[in-house]
């Protein structure tokens, strides 16, 4: 049928040679794209970095991995309120809320205490509403830490045993640290 516009090309289909047909120019036209990668990487700067050994500076919003801090007494402050859990979006946090029993008033600061608190590390987004929702400034999202690669799923899951911040107050995360009334007044004289 001829066409009304008259654009239209009429293509000649010619018979492909042998090299075509054992798809040889292709092959060729391929590696040769392979070795210019090859060579540029070889000789530029590399873009890949050996993670997790290497890592990247962090960015200063960054949320990483959880933590789960103690008050200047080194007393947990998680009180099992379970206001983070119904906040997270991703439904990754659960807890066992516990009794404090009498002797214990050095260990948790309230009443009541997380007997187990567990992050699901997969399902979280890092989104930090945990963070935004705890009424004891007990959970922060570490700003230069980030769950490690593991082989097996159970290994995400990180119970207090990984969450809460050691006592020693050197070890401790800088995020959300609560300074001592005589510490804030040391640091507002020396900042005045
Ligand atoms: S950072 Fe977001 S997703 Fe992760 S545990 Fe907290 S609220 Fe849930
Ligand atoms: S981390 Fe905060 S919000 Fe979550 S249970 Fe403990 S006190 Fe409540």
């Amino acid at each position: 049928m001829e066409s009304l516009s008259k654009r239209a090309k009429v293509l000649t289909k010619k018979p492909m040679t042998l090299a075509e047909r054992a798809y040889l120019p292709a092959i060729f036209q391929g590696l040769s794209i392979t070795m210019q990668h090859f060579f540029r990487a070889a000789t530029k700067k590399q873009v890949t970095i050996r993670y997790p050994e290497e890592t990247r500076p962090f960015s200063p919003v960054f949320r990483g991995l959880h933590v789960l801090k103690r008050d200047e007494k080194g007393r947990e402050r998680c009180t099992a309120c379970g206001l983070c859990a119904v906040a997270c979006p991703a439904e990754a946090i659960t807890m066992v809320a516990g009794e404090r029993k009498k002797g214990e008033e050095n260990l948790y600061r309230e009443e009541k205490y997380a007997v187990s608190y567990e992050i699901n590390m997969l399902r979280c987004i890092f989104c930090g509403l945990c963070e935004e929702a705890c009424p004891k400034a007990a959970v922060y999202l570490q700003a230069d830490k980030m769950a490690p690669p593991r082989f097996e799923r159970d290994e995400f899951i990180y119970g207090k045993d990984r969450l809460v911040e050691p006592v020693a107050p050197d070890l401790r995360s800088k995020r959300g640290i609560q300074l001592t009334p005589e510490q804030a007044d040391t640091l507002r004289t020396q900042t005045a």
